[in-house]
């Protein structure tokens, strides 16, 4: 704990009672009902080199290769985004708003925490997904096999794969950091987390420039967009959906505005 205190880790006793119950396959929990447990040689050493990685910045969730995301696990690699609690408004917002059942695409799917909670938590909506990383497609597979959910994943730039003109819903977190920004993150995720879902230009706005036109070509009228932001975005992302209908910003925990919904007209 103070090795990883001493290297600027924030919660170190958390994060060091994480990785300890990774090196000996147990549960947190676990160790606290038996205080009596020694660890084995193997066990030293891999406890060892978490504590070696995270203090290297690597974080807690790439070590352990998993992520909580409203109420499930989530196997999730460097190739893919760690799901952040702030996404799980966006998941609130799409379930309180679609019709049953809804046709939904989930574009830029990381790991497929919002397709597989979608297609979950609503078991009468079809969920299909892209992503134009073949390598998080391969974690959001293997995520979508072990929760059970059926979902087609498809290797997209953004909707280019799609046909389709008549879907209820397009969800998306895509990138929306501002390349100049990069200096001001946490190394844990400027050094870590993959850039390709991260950063999209100066403004952190080039990705919804394409993202949105794109949507409006593969919903029905009255079909929903729901995308996921960034701080101080707002304003601008509105101005991008200037010709869409019922617009809605909705806050996260924090109360910063961090999920908008519009229509298709
Ligand atoms: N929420 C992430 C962050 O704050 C960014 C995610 C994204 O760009 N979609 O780093």
């Amino acid at each position: 704990m103070d090795l990883l205190d001493g290297a600027g880790v924030a919660d170190p006793r958390l994060q060091a009672e994480v990785l300890l119950a990774h090196a000996i396959h147990c549960e947190r929990s676990y160790f606290f009902a038996h205080p009596e447990r020694e660890l084995k040689e193997v066990e030293w050493i891999h406890y060892g080199r978490y504590l070696n990685d995270r203090m290297q910045g690597k974080p807690t969730q790439y070590i352990t290769g998993n992520q909580e995301f409203y109420g499930r696990d989530f196997r999730v690699t460097p190739a893919v985004l760690i799901p952040r609690p702030e996404t799980e408004h966006l998941v609130e917002a799409v379930l309180a708003a679609l019709p049953n059942p809804a046709r939904i695409l989930d574009v830029g799917t990381g790991s497929g925490a919002i397709a597989i909670t979608l297609a979950l938590e609503a078991a009468c909506h079809t969920v299909f997904a892209t992503d134009i990383s073949l390598k998080a497609l391969k974690v959001a597979t293997q995520n979508a096999f072990t929760r059970r959910a059926q979902i087609p994943f498809l290797n997209a730039d953004l909707l280019t794969a799609i046909a389709d003109q008549s879907l209820d819903a397009v969800v998306s977190n895509p990138p929306y950091v501002s390349s100049t920004d990069a200096d001001l993150m946490q190394r844990e995720v400027r050094d870590w987390e993959p850039h390709l879902a991260l950063f999209a230009g100066a403004t952190g706005l080039d990705i919804y420039r394409s993202l949105i036109p794109a949507a409006a070509r593969v919903l029905k009228r009255g079909g929903l967009l729901a995308m996921e932001f960034g701080f101080g975005q707002a304003e601008a992302l509105t101005a991008l959906v200037s010709d869409w209908s019922g617009v809605e910003i909705k806050p996260d925990l924090a109360g910063i505005p961090r999920v908008l919904l519009c229509r298709k007209l």
